[in-house]
């Protein structure tokens, strides 16, 4: 058999191109009548800048989400993303992709070979690239807007400081810092610039743990008697050599890095502030891995409203990041309550005879997104974020009482903070 290709000649080649060009004319007339019109409820319509489809199904179905309504990239608010560790080349830069307002107009890097890589891959621009020495030029960067810092928890401060001298708003990882003082004086140095500071807390921006904060705050269920926490994970052999086994650079060991989750979606749940709180440390003796930080707390807080927060840490269990809510009424167990994704919420109750365990389904949000929406949105209208700066203050003032009470034995009382939310800025809205 011949190939087909080589029958082609000229004159079958141009019949072949005629018959396309024909079929192309005639195709919109046989389209319109071979097919209905389309109505509202396929096209949707523009209502105040965005597509908006009515419902098609029955109201006994979930409704999907609505199309998204990203910002143009003109008016997005740039951000310059400082230090490309894991974090940030893992989590941090792939959920621009998922932003509505924010995008990456430069990068800080130590590590020059690494910087060239990221900075293609993100279509940054040689000159919006920075060294940690030339980095204060980031104030001649109109592009930058927002500069948030992923750096090793004892060097936010400084580049928080530069950063807010440059005249530029600042997102800075958890923990916030290395102490209180530390925490605070970026408080104060962003509150002399007149920029805004925000802590990049993903889980108050969640949507299964923000639906756990709404059981428990409209009452329905009864009162929280208890809420348990557990953030653990392992290290490797060799993970002495990593900043965050150095007490100089972390702060401190599991609590500051991973128990902070415990403690400030505890805090975030119950909107309340600790008056009383008591805890033990423990590290194995002989382990390099923590001869300068702690391998595991567990601490107990006790909230003005009496409930109580039982909360374990460690280096050294195998990964598990949960939490459960005892409530009058009801248990709601949440699996996966940390992660980067995977959240899970079940609502364990009576039903008449039966024991009910129902699993609620929420549509999913990426979580460093919807930080990066929400601090480009504060941007944009001139909002104080959700968690500023003092909320991640309070977290240090609490983990400071959570290491004196390991340290004396005795629990330490906290002067009581009245309200709700006394540390938050005004309340988030997704996008
Ligand atoms: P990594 O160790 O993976 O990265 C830190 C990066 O900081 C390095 O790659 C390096 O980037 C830069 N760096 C500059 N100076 C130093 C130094 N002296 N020692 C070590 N690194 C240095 O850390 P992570 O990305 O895991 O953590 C960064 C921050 O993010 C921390 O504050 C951490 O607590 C927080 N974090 C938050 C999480 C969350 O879920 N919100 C999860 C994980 C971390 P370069 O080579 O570009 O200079």
């Amino acid at each position: 058999m011949t190939d087909q290709p080589s029958q082609l000649n000229r004159r079958t080649l141009c019949k072949l191109v005629g018959a396309c060009a024909t079929a192309a004319v005639v195709a919109p007339r046989a389209m319109a009548e071979r097919f209905t019109a389309p109505t509202p409820v396929d096209t949707g319509q523009v209502e105040a800048g965005a597509v908006k489809f009515p419902a098609w199904r029955g109201p006994q179905d979930t409704p999907s989400a609505p199309p998204p309504k990203p910002l143009p990239p003109e008016q997005r608010v740039g951000f310059a993303i400082v230090g490309l560790g894991r974090l940030a080349l893992e989590e941090i830069l792939p959920a621009f992709g998922k932003s509505l307002k924010a995008k990456p107009v430069a990068l800080v890097s130590g590590s020059p070979d690494k910087l060239k890589t990221v900075a293609s891959q993100y279509g940054i621009p040689p000159e919006a690239c920075y060294s940690y020495e030339n980095f204060d030029q980031i104030r001649d960067n109109p592009q930058v807007k927002v500069v948030y810092i992923v750096l090793p928890n004892a060097m936010h401060r400084e580049y928080c400081e530069r950063a807010a001298a440059a005249g530029k708003h600042v997102l800075t990882e958890k923990p916030m810092s290395v102490s209180s003082e530390d925490a605070q004086a970026m408080v104060q140095a962003c509150q002399r610039a007149k920029v805004k500071l925000m802590v990049a807390y993903r889980i108050q921006y969640e949507p299964y743990n923000r639906r756990a904060r709404e059981l428990v705050q409209d009452k329905g269920l009864g009162r929280l008697v208890a809420y348990h926490g557990v953030n653990t994970q392992t290290v490797a052999e060799d993970g002495a050599r990593q900043w965050r086994h150095k007490h100089a650079m972390a702060g401190g060991g599991s609590l500051v890095d991973i128990g902070l989750y415990c403690l400030n979606t505890a805090r975030f749940i119950t909107g309340e502030e600790p008056v009383e709180v008591y805890a033990t440390t423990y590290s194995p003796p002989g382990d390099p891995r923590f001869a300068d930080v702690e391998e595991t707390v567990q601490f107990t807080l006790r909230f003005p409203s009496n409930t109580v927060a039982n909360c374990l840490t460690s280096y050294g269990a195998r990964d598990d990041k949960y939490q459960r809510l005892n409530l009058e009424r009801a248990s709601l167990d949440m699996p996966n309550a940390f992660l980067y994704q995977g959240q899970r919420l079940s609502v364990i109750d009576r039903d008449g005879d039966a024991t009910r365990n129902a699993e609620l389904t929420l549509q999913p949000k990426n979580q460093f997104a919807q930080e990066l929406d929400h601090m480009a949105e504060c941007v944009l209208s001139d909002r104080t974020p959700f968690t500023p700066g003092e909320e991640g203050v309070q977290d240090h003032r609490l983990m400071e009482a959570i290491y004196e009470s390991a340290r004396t034995g005795q629990p330490v009382r906290l002067k009581p903070v009245e309200g709700l939310d006394s540390f938050r800025g005004p309340p988030f809205e997704p996008a």
